[in-house]
């Protein structure tokens, strides 16, 4: 009974991914003497490690799954409570989680982060990619598979098309270019080539602990698979955090032929249908060949046909769904007000505020509804989510103070910094154009398997850049899209790889 008794907290932060946990350690770090309750479904939550100021916007980290136990002991005025959150009700600042409890909130963050969209929910042979979980389940079917398609253009297929061996890859983009998410047509002809070039070795250890969750409790030695506790009740497979930028470390992506990469790329279409192998028996299609030569002739019957909106139809093992998140919003929106986005995020401000008092949003299942700096747009990308935790914690400690709190400088310059077909990439600004129409130019310089740089040029200020390899300009030109220096004296000089450029400009 004891146990129904609704427990009053200052400040509860709902989600135990990065923006959930920045958001945490930033409340428990000002707010040293209040509790800080993290409550979340997933058994581990993520913490940003090896945290790197590279420039002034751009930021490297690493991401570290850890039991609960690590922040509690960092921060003792954290608790965790793993749980999932079954109902927000926020006018009476409650939350109803699924254990039975409830807990009464003063502030509030949620930080639920999204969930895979996917074409179908109807059929077992498509997936997600999310979590561990879902990339354990990715990883066992690709063993055994011979040829999959992947649905998709942004990050996740990127990387998956590239990591995955032994197994042909049918890979569906909407878009005229690979890539699309991130690129334009020329960065993904640079590209291209690395997609049948053999892949580098990588060493096999982990740079880092890594926890499981399905083992017994972690010996925690770095360098090793270690495993926690799972206090799970069941319901939480389903709500694991987002994986990191180097979830693919450590996952075998082999299939089942002794071949590397297989790639064939359809463009500009989608999934019209997709077919049970029973279903395609009786249909009258006819599946494509494999568009190269395959090791093992058999083709079929396979347990998936994709039908395309190109008129063709692949049969396969199975396929990756990696068409971007839904936010996980649903526990809260039920009873409330809240404004959602066109994109179902939970609408906030500047100050990190959803549209109900006292509750706040960060991560993937926000969306920034500010008036953004012309060279700044949200993405779902973990940056972002560390970003708008932490912020979103000081706007919280900001209004109980009742002290001012100006948008933090970080959302002043979109800053991106990846590594794609084993490149560093680094994107900045307004990086393909967006939202200029057809008023910016486009500065160009590739050199074949080295680099590619491309400029984006409004009335002769740079207002974004996509740097591919080691070119070592991008503190350069954060500064210039920073400092809006009219740079139109410089024309097509700018690139010029014979000018050091850095010290043209200092
Ligand atoms: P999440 O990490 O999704 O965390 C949400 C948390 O909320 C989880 O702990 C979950 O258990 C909890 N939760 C959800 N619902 C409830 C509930 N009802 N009750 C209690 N708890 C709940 N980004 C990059 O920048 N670079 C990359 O290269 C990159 N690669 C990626 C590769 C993959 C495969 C994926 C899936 C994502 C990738 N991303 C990448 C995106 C990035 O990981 C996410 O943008 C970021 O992690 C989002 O963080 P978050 O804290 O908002 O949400």
């Amino acid at each position: 009974m004891a146990d129904k008794i609704a427990k009053r907290s200052k400040f509860v932060v709902v989600g135990g991914g990065i923006a959930g946990v920045s958001c945490t350690e930033q409340l428990a770090s000002q707010f040293p003497y209040e509790e800080i309750v993290l409550l979340t479904a997933s058994p581990l939550i993520k913490a940003v490690t090896n945290f790197k100021q590279v420039s002034k916007t751009l930021e490297a980290f690493d991401v570290e799954e850890q039991p609960s136990s690590i922040i509690e002991k960092k921060y003792p005025n954290v608790k965790v409570i793993q749980s999932v959150v079954k109902q927000l009700q926020a006018k009476e600042h409650k939350l109803q989680m699924e254990n039975g409890k409830e807990l009464h909130y003063e502030k509030l963050c949620l930080c639920s982060g999204g969930r895979p969209k996917l074409f179908t929910h109807h059929s077992s042979h498509v997936l997600g990619i999310r979590d561990t979980d879902s990339a354990q389940e990715f990883q066992k079917r690709l063993s055994k598979a011979k040829k999959i398609v992947v649905i998709g253009n942004g990050g996740i297929a990127l990387e998956l098309v590239y990591e995955v061996e032994g197994c042909e890859v049918i890979w569906v983009v909407k878009d005229k270019a690979i890539g699309n998410t991130f690129f334009d047509a020329g960065a993904a002809q640079f590209l291209i080539p690395s997609m049948a070039t053999e892949k580098p070795e990588r060493a096999t250890l982990y740079k880092r602990t890594r926890y499981t969750t399905d083992n017994a409790a972690p010996p925690c030695t770095p360098s090793a698979e270690c495993g926690v506790q799972n206090q799970d009740s069941g319901s939480t497979k389903k709500l694991g955090s987002a994986l990191g930028p180097d979830w693919h470390e450590g996952i075998k992506m082999k299939g089942a032929y002794e071949v590397s990469r297989r790639v064939h790329v359809e463009y500009q279409c989608e999934v019209l249908k997709v077919y049970t192998a029973e279903e395609f028996l009786n249909s009258q299609h006819e599946a494509q060949q494999s568009p190269q030569p395959s090791p093992d002739p058999s083709s079929g019957p396979w347990p998936v046909y994709i039908q395309l909106t190109n008129g063709k139809t692949y049969g396969c093992d199975f396929v990756v769904s990696a068409t971007g998140v839904t936010p996980n919003t649903d526990p809260f929106l039920q009873g409330n007000n809240f404004a959602v986005a066109d994109d179902s995020g939970l609408k906030v401000d500047d100050h990190m505020r959803t549209s109900e008092p006292d509750v706040y949003a960060a991560g993937d299942v926000c969306t920034a509804c500010w008036e953004p700096s012309p060279m700044w747009q949200q993405m779902r990308l973990w940056t972002q989510a560390r970003q708008m935790g932490w912020f979103s914690a000081r706007c919280m400690a900001a209004d109980l103070l009742d002290e001012p709190i100006e948008l933090d400088f970080c959302f002043e310059l979109f800053a991106h910094i990846t590594k794609f077909f084993n490149y560093k990439v680094v994107l900045l600004g307004k990086f393909n154009a967006q939202g200029l129409g057809q008023d910016h130019e486009l500065l160009i310089r590739c050199t074949k398997e080295r680099e590619y740089v491309k400029v984006v040029l409004r009335q002769g200020r740079m207002v974004g850049a996509v740097l591919i390899g080691e070119t070592d300009l991008e503190e350069t030109f954060e500064n210039l899209i920073l400092n809006q220096m009219d740079l139109s004296p410089y024309g097509e000089e700018l690139l010029n790889p014979n000018i050091d450029i850095e010290d043209y400009f200092d």
